[in-house]
């Protein structure tokens, strides 16, 4: 029984870090932010909302520089004031405000956000655990190894979730006549928008995939969309 107190002891240290950053990441985007009220922006929501058969979709600006859209662990839709600033002088327009929205509605649908924040505050206690235990079998490299195999694992789930949430956000987006051209020209200029915005972005916001592949896994897509039946 003592040999797993080690593993149980981990598994505790994860669930606490886990209530203990969906507390903090929750009572973050409480205090610094509002809920959007924007009338140009609110006919595109009202598009999504209609396609997915909802009374509406709601979002927030949460009150940071950095470009980005979010979604949090309760479910929440987030644009930054930064993305937000960018779409009110025009560099980006509100179809791709909407393509944004569409990817997080993604997060949220396939639980991805709650499960990013398991993810991540369980990365620390899984690197733990298996040190404890690979390094009984492999002394010395197996700390070496249990690093190495959490950051791949961790890599791996947060990539896959972005291209699921670009597929969601794509259907979304064409059931909702908005069609896929905004999410692309997005991305492209997301590129732009994002290097030299300013302060480091929270830890848990995770990177997204490159460009190119993202738009190629779109058009993939939009391809396998136009040759099947309908
Ligand atoms: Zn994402």
């Amino acid at each position: 029984m003592l040999k797993f107190m080690p593993i149980l002891l981990a598994i505790l240290y994860a669930l606490a870090m886990y209530r203990f950053s969906v507390w903090r990441t929750t009572r973050e985007l409480d205090t610094q932010s509002t809920e959007l009220a924007d009338p140009v922006l609110k006919r595109m929501t009202d598009r999504l909302a209609t396609a997915l058969d909802l009374p509406r979709v709601r979002v927030h600006i949460y009150e940071i520089d950095p470009v980005n859209g979010l979604a949090s662990p309760d479910g929440r839709i987030f644009i930054t004031r930064g993305f937000y600033r960018k779409f009110q002088t025009g560099e980006v327009s509100v179809e791709e405000m909407a393509s944004v929205i569409a990817h997080e509605l993604g997060h949220v649908a396939l639980g991805h956000s709650r499960r990013r924040m398991i993810d991540f505050s369980g990365q620390n206690a899984l690197r733990t655990a298996l040190a404890m235990l690979l390094s009984r079998f492999l002394p010395g490299v197996g700390v070496w190894i249990a690093n190495g195999l959490t950051t791949l694992l961790a890599a791996r789930l947060s990539r896959g979730d972005e291209y699921e949430a670009d597929a969601y956000a794509a259907a979304l987006l064409t059931k909702a006549g908005i069609g896929t051209a905004p999410q692309k020209s997005l991305f492209e200029k997301l590129e732009a928008l994002t290097s030299g915005a300013g302060g480091a972005m929270p830890a848990w916001l995770l990177s997204h995939p490159k460009t190119a592949e993202r738009i190629a896994a779109i058009e993939k897509l939009e391809t396998r969309w136009q040759h099947s039946p309908s």
